[in-house]
C-alpha cells in the first residue's frame, strides 16, 4: 500500500482540486482530508457520510464554585490570563496546560478531555473518504490529522486498496509534519511566484528531513512561465523531480463552484496536464517497489 500526501506552502494552491482530480483518475483509492483547519475535499467528492465520530483532543478546565474557595492561586499561575476576575475560565483562552487543576488545593478545577469536533468515514464516488469538521474557534493539532490518516490506512488494510490520496495541510508547522511522517511520498503543489519558489524551499527541506520521497508540480504555471521554470530548477538542485506544469484554467473555478470534480469537464488541456502528472506520479511510486500496475 502506497500514501501520497500533497502538500504545499500556504492554502489556495489547488492542492484540494489535485486531489479529487488524481482520486478520479485512480481505480482503488482511499481519500483522507488531513487539512483538518480546513477541511474541502468533501465540497468536490460528493461524499455520503456512512459513520460520524467525536473529535476528542486536548483538555478544558472548569472551575467547581461549589469546591472552590476563592483563594486566587489558579488566576495568579494562569500564564494564559484565562481566568477572570469572578473566577471563571474563559474558554477560548484556556490553552488546556492544566496548571490550575494541578495547583488548585481544593480539586475544584475539572480538566476534562474536550470534543472539538466530528470526524467522518464516507463513500464517494472514488472510494472511501475520512474527513474531519472541527468546531468553531476549535484548534487543530498533530492528534487529529494522525486520527484520519490511521483510520484512513485501516480502510485501505480492510478493503485491500493499494494508494491512500491524502490532502495535506498547508505551511510547515505541526499537522504538516504529522501529515507526512511515514508517508511513501508528497508532491509539493507550487504556484508560480517568489514566495511560491521559497515555500517549495521550505516543504522541500522538510521532507528531506522526515525522509519523505518529494515531487513537485507547478499549478497555474502560464501565468509566470519563468518563475516556474525557476522553480523546477530549484526543485531538481534539491533532489525533488518536477513531475509537471498545470495551466491556469477558469474551469477549475467552475468546478469548485458546481462542488464536482474536475475531470467531469471533458478532456482540455488542463485535464491532460493533470493526467500527465498523476502518470508521472504513479512511476514515481512504483518505482519504489515496482507496484505501479496495481496503482492503476
Ligand atoms: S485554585 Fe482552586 S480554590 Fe483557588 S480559586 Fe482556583 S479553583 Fe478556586
Ligand atoms: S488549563 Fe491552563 S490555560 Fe486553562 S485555565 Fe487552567 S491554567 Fe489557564
Amino acid at each position: 500500500m502506497k500514501e501520497l500526501v500533497l502538500i504545499s506552502g500556504k492554502g489556495g494552491t489547488g492542492k484540494t482540486s489535485l486531489v479529487a482530480a488524481f482520486a478520479a483518475l485512480a481505480a482503488k483509492i482511499v481519500l483522507c482530508d488531513a487539512d483538518v483547519d480546513a477541511a474541502d475535499l468533501h465540497l468536490v467528492t460528493q461524499p455520503r457520510i456512512l459513520e460520524t465520530h467525536p473529535l476528542v483532543a486536548g483538555h478544558k478546565a472548569v472551575i467547581d464554585p461549589e469546591r472552590c474557595t476563592q483563594c486566587g492561586l489558579c488566576r495568579e499561575w494562569c500564564r494564559f490570563g484565562a481566568i477572570n476576575a469572578d473566577l471563571r475560565i474563559e474558554p477560548l483562552l484556556c490553552e488546556g496546560c492544566g496548571v490550575c487543576a494541578r495547583l488548585c488545593p481544593e480539586q475544584a478545577v475539572d480538566f476534562r478531555e474536550k470534543t472539538c469536533g466530528v470526524w467522518h468515514v464516507s463513500e464517494t464516488p472514488y472510494g472511501p473518504m475520512v474527513h474531519a469538521r472541527l468546531g468553531i474557534a476549535e484548534e487543530n493539532s498533530g492528534k487529529m490529522v494522525a486520527l484520519v490518516r490511521r483510520e484512513a490506512r485501516r480502510i485501505a488494510e480492510t478493503r485491500r486498496i493499494p494508494m491512500i490520496l491524502t490532502d495535506g495541510p498547508p505551511g510547515v508547522g505541526c499537522p504538516v509534519i504529522a501529515s507526512i511522517g511515514n508517508a511513501d511520498a508528497v508532491l509539493a503543489v507550487a504556484e508560480p511566484t517568489v514566495s511560491g519558489r521559497h515555500d517549495v524551499d521550505r516543504v522541500l527541506a522538510l521532507a528531506d528531513h522526515f525522509r519523505v520521497p518529494a515531487a513537485v508540480c507547478v499549478n497555474k504555471w502560464d501565468v509566470h512561465p519563468k518563475e516556474a521554470a525557476r522553480i523546477a530548477e530549484a526543485a531538481r538542485e534539491k533532489g525533488a523531480e518536477c513531475v509537471g506544469f498545470i495551466p491556469f484554467d477558469p474551469v477549475v473555478t467552475r468546478s469548485q463552484v458546481d462542488g464536482r470534480c474536475l475531470m467531469e469537464y471533458g478532456e482540455t488541456a488542463v485535464v491532460r496536464s493533470i493526467e500527465q502528472v498523476w502518470e508521472k506520479l504513479c512511476a514515481l511510486l512504483g518505482r519504489a517497489d515496482g507496484d505501479l500496475k496495481s496503482l492503476q
